[in-house]
């Protein structure tokens, strides 16, 4: 049931970074909670 999936991920919060507040764009898993120039750091 593929659709469950997406039905999943479609009603999860938007991530906001911890450090700076910005929207997470979770295109990469691999990110905890802070955005792409935070996480640099
Ligand atoms: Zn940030």
């Amino acid at each position: 049931m593929v659709e469950s999936i997406v039905e999943f991920f479609k009603n999860l919060p938007p991530k906001a970074c911890a450090t700076c507040g910005t929207d997470i764009d979770e295109q990469h898993e691999c990110y905890s909670n802070q955005c792409d120039s935070c996480n640099i750091l």
